[in-house]
Formats: C-alpha cells, structure tokens, sequence
C-alpha cells in the first residue's frame, strides 16, 4: 500500500495520505437481475479476478478527505 505526502485542500498543508483504489461504476452495477450479476461475475473472471476500472485516490490520514489521483501509473 502506497503512502506519501500530498497536499491536503481540507488541513491546507501537506499531510500523509494513503492510496485508495475504489472500483468505477460500471454498467454491471446497473443491472438486479440474474443475468447482470452472471456477467458481472463472468467479467470478473475475465479479468482474472481483477477489476481493471480503478480510481485511485489518496485519502488525508488526518482529516481522511480524499481525492483522485489518477495522474501516475507507476505502481503498476
Ligand atoms: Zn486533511
């Protein structure tokens, strides 16, 4: 798990913020019904169990605001 220090908007000064990956909404979501969840399921095998729709955010560790940082691909 990545941690480091970035600007916080909330504290108004930089403090340590944790990475955060939270799935992206995706059309499965949308869908009650057996089938929608078959697919879903079916996607998730796909991708060999990973969800590839990630948002990364870091999130304050003082004030636990968070905010996309979807700017870097280095840790992957
Ligand atoms: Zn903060």
């Amino acid at each position: 798990m990545f941690t480091g220090k970035h600007h916080c908007q909330s504290c108004n000064k930089k403090t340590i913020h944790k990475e955060v990956l939270i799935r992206k909404a995706s059309s499965y979501d949308q869908q009650s019904n057996l089938l929608g969840r078959f697919k879903l399921l079916l996607h998730t095998f796909i991708n060999g169990g990973h969800y590839y729709d990630m948002d990364r955010y870091v999130a304050c560790q003082i004030c636990g605001q968070r905010k996309l940082d979807n700017k870097g691909n280095e840790f992957e």
